[in-house]
């Protein structure tokens, strides 16, 4: 055996202790995993002062520089220092004791593990200074004091982030996408705390501003979006076994395709808690389909002892003793202000935006619970073009026939049915067909393939408003927003301008759906496609471009749809998420229902 293999152990050294600066860095992982982490904790610490108004400016997405500056209580120069080390907080008393805490931090180490790993300063005056002091700290060693003018409050810089930890520094994304996350964070902060005003800018460019509000519904709509605005349930459930619930939540016309736009807050700290999400999603159940979400926030407020913070490093989740309790109070609480609220789901004439829950299979599936056996339908077949009915045929030209190939079956289309599914004839079944699910699986197939979509320019642009996030969002994924066929301009406070829309096979997309697509990318893409961020994004897109329910096409339309549809292989029978585009009634199943299986 010869000991110059290539491969031998690694160079060894001995154990050893890290140095104190290591264990710091390593563990300042936990809590400052990118710069929206950072933002978190400089905002929940303005909070914890007292502050009344946060500003948060931002260089490079966060990555160069964050500063963040409230007006609260300040830090007295002698506890300057203290303030950047572990462990030391001046959130808990000296006994330590953590059982009903209600401040945001306690742990006293989300200041030294952000000096760990940038370039830090911070500058405070009390409201009995006259003076600011400051102290800086590089790569956690502490790099000079000074005395400067400010007005009372806190100012935290945080510059070069992971400047020191290499590996962790390349794993941050580009500028534009950190600048989503933290935005992200910002409104959800705001959610849980929209007493305090909130004012977030990119050198010198404001992003945002939410203001000072006791008005969660007002909260809502600035950080989730106008589309909100009378769209949206509120509940107030007075203490009982002290707990008290409040919330703000979209109609069910409002929902997502996540349970992201739905956020908790529990005594003003936002946590995840999937219990408690479930409960509210439980609430909407015969409201929404199996895959949307509700969207809102709802604070909780439970006597303090009865909460433990201090389970999670970043303080996310929170542990609620009797936890099934309360969430059964939410749901039933939500539900009753579900139940009660006056049904419009109409707004300006728009239809609902969402097909209702899948069919299981291609096969005509068995009767369900819901959905019985189809036999007393009775066909009303108005006039071609009469009335605003949802059964009237969408087309003068009522009959338009595709031909069969690679084993797909010739169809001939006959009509439409509340504005969503087709219905045809095969040779030797009744075919129906769901509009939206078809067009999104061949507007799908096409973006993966060219990578883009034809687009047409409006001859009327159309202008919508975008939230701080979506906004965010659509300069980071600007290049995939252009190849889909959208074109869309800044056109002042908010609002957008859309002069370009997707186009495909005869259909507009409409402009109108822009929001929520860039809402769905923020979330990362649609999540019940298995595949890569590729597939997922083109899944939102083809999803926001195709024919939607509730859009009156043309039996052309819809004809050339399903021929672009044959050309795609057989498995293109699913809609990119999966459910069923086309379902088959044989003939023999229709002939028993009329007892005609004995001819
Ligand atoms: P924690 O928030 O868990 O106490 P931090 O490391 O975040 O730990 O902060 C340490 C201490 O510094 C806090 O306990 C508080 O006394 C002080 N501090 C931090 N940020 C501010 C601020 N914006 N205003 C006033 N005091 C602050
Ligand atoms: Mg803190």
């Amino acid at each position: 055996m010869s000991g110059a293999s290539e491969r031998g152990p690694p160079a060894r050294v001995p154990i050893h202790r890290l140095e104190p600066q290591t264990v710091a860095r390593i563990a300042a992982g936990e809590v400052v995993e990118r710069p929206a982490s950072v933002v978190k904790e400089l905002i929940e610490n303005a909070y914890d002062a007292g502050a009344t108004e946060v500003r948060v400016s931002l260089s490079g997405g966060g990555t160069e520089r964050i500063a963040v500056s409230d007006d609260g209580v300040g830090i007295p120069p002698g506890e300057l220092a203290l303030a950047v080390e572990r462990h030391a907080t001046s959130k808990l008393a000296a006994d330590g004791a953590l059982d009903a805490i209600t401040s945001l931090g306690f742990r006293g180490e989300a200041l030294a593990s952000i000096a760990a790993v940038s370039r830090l300063s911070i500058v405070s005056r009390t409201a009995g200074d006259d003076s600011a002091h400051g102290i800086r700290v590089e790569g956690g060693e502490p790099d000079g004091e000074f005395v400067e003018g400010a007005p009372p409050g806190t100012t935290v810089e945080v510059r070069d982030l992971f400047y020191n930890t290499p590996a962790r520094r390349k794993f941050l994304r580009s500028p534009p996408s950190e600048q989503v996350e933290i935005l992200g964070i910002a409104g959800a902060l705001y959610l849980a705390r929209p007493t305090v005003a909130l004012v977030v800018d990119s050198q010198g460019h404001e992003l945002l501003r939410y203001p000072r509000s006791e008005s969660l519904r007002d909260a809502v709509v600035w950080v989730l979006g106008a589309e909100l605005v009378d769209q949206t349930i509120e509940l107030e459930a007075p203490s009982e076994e002290g707990i008290s619930i409040r919330a703000v939540l979209g109609r069910p016309a409002i929902s997502r395709g996540t349970s992201h736009g739905l956020y908790l807050a529990v005594n003003g700290r936002l946590v995840v808690s999937r219990t408690l999400s479930q409960a509210v999603r439980s609430a909407y159940d015969d409201y929404l389909p199996r895959t949307r979400y509700p969207v809102g926030i709802v604070h909780l407020d439970i006597d303090p002892s009865r909460v433990d913070v201090n389970v999670h490093p970043t303080k996310r989740e929170v542990r609620i003793a009797r936890e099934r309790e309360v969430a059964d109070r939410l749901r039933r609480a939500v539900r009753s202000a579900l139940v009660r609220a006056p049904q419009t789901a109409e707004r300006g004439g728009a239809p609902m935006a969402f097909p209702r829950p899948p069919l299981p299979s291609v096969e005509a599936p068995p009767a369900g619970p819901q959905e019985p056996e189809p036999m007393p339908v009775s066909l009303a077949f108005a006039p071609a073009g009469s009335g605003r009915g949802q059964q009237r045929l969408t087309d003068r030209e009522v009959s338009r026939t595709v031909d069969g190939s690679a084993g797909h079956p010739r169809i001939t289309l006959h009509a439409s049915l509340f504005r969503l599914y087709w219905i045809g004839e095969s040779e030797d079944a009744l075919v129906i067909v769901d509009q939206h699910a078809a067009s999104e699986r061949v507007v799908y197939e096409a973006l993966l393939r060219d990578g883009r979509l034809a687009h047409q320019e409006l001859v009327e642009p159309v202008t919508i408003g975008l939230t701080a996030r979506q906004a965010a969002v659509l300069e980071s994924r600007r290049t995939e927003i252009e190849s889909a066929g959208f074109a869309v301009a800044p056109f002042g406070g908010g609002a957008f301008r859309v002069s370009s829309v997707p186009v495909y096979r005869g259909h507009l997309a409409r402009a109108d759906v822009l929001p929520s697509l860039l809402d769905e990318l923020a979330d990362g893409g649609r999540p019940t496609v298995p595949n890569g961020l590729v597939e997922r994004t083109a899944a939102s897109i083809a999803c926001h471009a195709a024919v939607r329910a509730g859009d009156a096409i043309t039996a052309e339309e819809m004809g050339r749809i399903l021929e672009a549809l044959y050309r795609l292989s057989e498995a293109a029978y699913a809609c990119p998420h999966g459910r069923p585009i086309l379902v088959r009634l044989p003939r023999g199943r229709l002939d028993r229902w009329f007892l005609r299986s004995g001819e």
